[in-house]
């Protein structure tokens, strides 16, 4: 306020003040409205209320003269209701103020929850759908689903699951590339979205989607809605310019809410889904509790083996491989035995190919190798050569990289001599278009270890192509040895010695020496040698056992 306005300001209110002295009747109430004029002036403080009032009373006295008794009473009432007034005023616009602030709070509260609603509303449609697809992602999806099983509302306690999965999508991706594979992915999201609306329907990642069926009464009401999914996906879409038509697996579960969890539910979904596949996929498969419970327990056995591995629980048999022409031991196979601690002793056939599917047969079978070479090293028949040791790889083995390194490193730690290690690999490790594994079989076969090709006969291997492999041996297949059980005269038992005839000539003009498995009988191994056979292995010539047992029958 300037000092002309301060002026004006007061010179008014004494007016007002000398008016109310001599207002008849007196009212010292008037004082009030001056009060609260010095505060809404801003004269705020408890110091400038007092100057104010001094300058008014100045004023008033030079004003009206001087003052007889009773104005001079009616003047000091009246400065008094000046003051309540200002105190009261000064109250109330602190008040005031206080309630503004107040609710300049609550307006920037409000607005700044609604923004941060906003943008959690934002962050959780991101964390809870997937870019790509706009489809619900897992989170939610296991959301709903652990909601639907937690608080299962009326009628709702049976739920199911449809784990979906496009068949050979890698392919699309890679040879049509990685856009056209989102697109098809975006265009399959959306059939579902549309084909299964009622029903939630999610990505969980790459080409895999669920949808959760909830408040099923029975199997089927899963059933229906897998059908639909693979009907929407199975009709060709047009996608970057390439009308293209995919087929999609799914493994269905359907079971009562009770007693089940989010997770079993989704892993036995995704089980049934890989049945589905193995089955040749465009189709549904339907969760069995047996046949899980299987699975379950090899799985379980197959996890155990790198532990069994360390605790010296596999050990090995051997097999004699003996001469047809005179009688002597050639080479032993050696085949490996698991002594579980609650299963007892278990046949390669129960964990090798399980071995094999999850990989851990690289590392049983190098120690395989290892300990084949190390007891093999000690051998002698005490007179002719000492029996070479025969180990069986799996395709993963020879495909290894390190193969070379690692059974170069074994003959010279162990000393066993290259010629008396011999490994056995089945046809389809030599079929395979890589050119890896031959070339280090062929190293192999150069530093003088023996290469045999196991089971010949069962799988697709031609003679001809033999010629340009590193191999120095076949191993025919029992099957082809157990034609010559019957009779002589048998026709079939004919056919059967007729082949092995043919197939022993050609491995002999490609210089390859052949050895029968599975010889259980002198009559077989007698025609075998007839034949032209030049090993036989079977229970006819020994059980696998171990190794000192044979030995020392040999010696
Ligand atoms: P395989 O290489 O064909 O080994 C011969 C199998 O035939 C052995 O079974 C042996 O016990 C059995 N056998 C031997 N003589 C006779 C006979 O006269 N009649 C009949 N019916 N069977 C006979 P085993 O020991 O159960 O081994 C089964 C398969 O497991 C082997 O077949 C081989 O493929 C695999 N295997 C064994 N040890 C290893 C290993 O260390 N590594 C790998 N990768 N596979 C192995
Ligand atoms: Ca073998
Ligand atoms: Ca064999």
């Amino acid at each position: 306020m300037t000092q002309a306005q301060l002026e004006a300001l007061l010179q008014r209110l004494t007016v007002r003040l000398a008016a109310a002295l001599r207002a008849e009747p007196f009212d010292p109430r008037a004082g009030h409205q001056v009060g609260a004029e010095l505060v809404a002036a801003h004269i705020a403080s408890a110091e400038g209320l007092g100057r104010t009032v001094e300058v008014i009373q100045l004023r008033l006295v030079r004003d009206l003269g001087l003052l007889a008794d009773d104005v001079e009473d009616r003047m000091a009432r009246l400065l008094a209701t000046v003051a309540t007034g200002y105190a009261r005023a000064l109250r109330d616009r602190t008040l005031d103020e206080q309630e503004s602030i107040r609710r300049a709070a609550l307006v920037a509260r409000a607005q700044a929850e609604r923004a941060l609603r906003d943008s959690e509303s934002r962050f959780r449609h991101q964390a809870t759908h997937d870019p790509l697809t706009e489809l619900p992602n897992r989170t939610l999806f296991t959301e709903r689903l652990s909601a639907a099983i937690a608080r299962p509302g009326p009628g709702a306690d049976r739920v199911g699951v449809c784990f979906l999965d496009l068949d050979r999508f890698k392919v699309v991706n890679d040879s049509l590339g990685h856009q056209v594979g989102d697109a098809l992915l975006i265009a399959v999201a959306g059939r579902l979205r549309q084909a299964l609306g009622e029903h939630l329907v999610a990505r969980l990642g790459g080409d895999e989607f669920v949808i959760l069926v909830e408040r099923t009464s029975h199997t089927d009401d899963v059933v229906k809605v897998a059908e639909a999914a693979l009907a929407a996906v199975g009709a060709p879409a047009l996608v970057g310019g390439h009308e293209l038509t995919v087929s999609a697996s799914i493994g269905i579960v359907e079971r009562p809410v009770a007693g089940t969890t989010p997770g079993e539910l989704m892993r036995a979904a995704d089980s049934t889904l890989h049945w589905a596949k193995a089955a040749g996929g465009a189709r549904w498969s339907l969760f069995d509790p047996d046949r899980h419970r299987t699975e379950l327990a090899r799985y379980a056995l197959a996890a155990a083996i790198p532990t069994a591995i360390d605790r010296g629980e596999f050990y090995l048999d051997y097999q004699p491989l003996t001469s047809l022409r005179d009688g002597t031991l050639l080479g032993v196979e050696a085949l490996v035995r698991w002594r579980h601690p609650e299963l007892g002793v278990l046949r390669p056939d129960a964990f090798i190919g399980l071995a094999e599917e999850t990989g851990l047969i690289v590392r049983l079978g190098g120690w395989v190798l290892a300990e084949a070479c190390r007891e093999a090293e000690s051998w002698s028949t005490g007179g002719g050569p000492a029996p070479f040791v025969s180990v069986n790889l799996a395709v993963r083995q020879v495909h290894r990289p390190g193969l070379v390194q690692e059974v170069s490193g074994l003959l010279g730690r162990t000393g066993l001599p290259p010629e008396r290690l011999q490994l056995e690999i089945t046809e389809s490790t030599m079929m395979s278009t890589a050119e890896d594994p031959v070339r280090s079989l062929r190293v192999l076969a150069d530093l003088g270890v023996r290469i045999a090709i196991d089971d010949f006969g069962t799988g697709y291997c031609n003679l001809a192509y033999l010629r340009d492999l590193p191999v120095t041996e076949l191993k025919v297949a029992g099957e082809f040895v157990a034609g010559l059980r019957a009779p002589a005269v048998a026709p079939g038992s004919r056919t059967d010695e007729r082949i092995l005839a043919s197939l022993v000539s050609l491995a002999h003009a490609l210089d390859l020496t052949v050895t029968a498995e599975g010889v259980e009988t002198a009559g077989q191994a007698e025609r075998l040698r007839t034949i032209g056979c030049d090993a036989g292995q079977g229970w006819h010539f020994g059980r696998p056992a171990p190794a000192a047992d044979i030995l020392a029958r040999i010696r």
